[in-house]
């Protein structure tokens, strides 16, 4: 008997400093005929963006784009999860933290139920794109952990580093009031 392999979703996952370039990558990568660029997808990004009928990339608001109605009702077919507000709660519980990983999570229900949900979105996101290969601009190293716990994720993890100067400034454009802690973090004194 010949065995077959499920094949693995491989999640190219991008790591490193905000500012640093992670979106011009995401959509350099998407051009590849293989691969489907979907920027964020931790807590409070790609789910909040289509509950707020934010733009989608393709120019038309999330609830009218085919796409992401097409994601959202597979991965509710598959889940059968009604409300998306309790994922993005359960997102919120274990993504934004700093704390480590506990032990103990990986046998509660909760946290089952968030890997579950997390595999099932980005397997959402494969079917629905026709590309078995998706990347994931989250930069979040929690969440990067989580998805290495997922056997069928093949987790491929490309760290983005840019050159401090250019971190500082892009943060200081978008935000001049960033200015202070910038001086903070790189000459670690006060500024008062
Ligand atoms: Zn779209």
């Amino acid at each position: 008997m010949v065995m077959i392999e499920r094949q693995k979703i491989k999640v190219i996952y991008v790591m490193g400093a905000g500012h640093s370039g992670s979106t011009l990558l995401d959509i350099i990568l998407g051009n590849h005929p293989e691969i489907q660029s979907c920027g964020e997808l931790k807590y409070n990004n790609f789910l909040n963006k289509y509950q707020e009928n934010c733009l989608c990339t393709c120019g038309q608001k999330s609830q009218t784009c085919q796409f992401c109605n097409q994601v959202i009702d597979t991965w509710k077919y598959r889940t059968g999860i009604k409300n998306i507000k309790s994922y993005q709660r359960l997102q919120k519980k274990y993504e934004d933290t700093k704390i480590p990983f506990n032990l103990n999570w990986s046998k509660s229900e909760d946290f089952n139920q968030y890997l579950f949900y997390t595999l099932e979105f980005l397997k959402s996101l494969s079917s629905s794109s026709g590309k078995n290969i998706i990347v994931d601009s989250s930069k979040n190293p929690t969440r990067a952990f989580y998805l290495s716990l997922i056997p069928e994720i093949e987790l491929i993890l490309i760290h983005l580093i840019r050159d401090g100067r250019g971190v500082s400034y892009s943060i200081m454009k978008k935000n001049p009031d960033e200015k202070k802690r910038i001086k903070r973090l790189v000459f670690n004194k006060s500024t008062k």
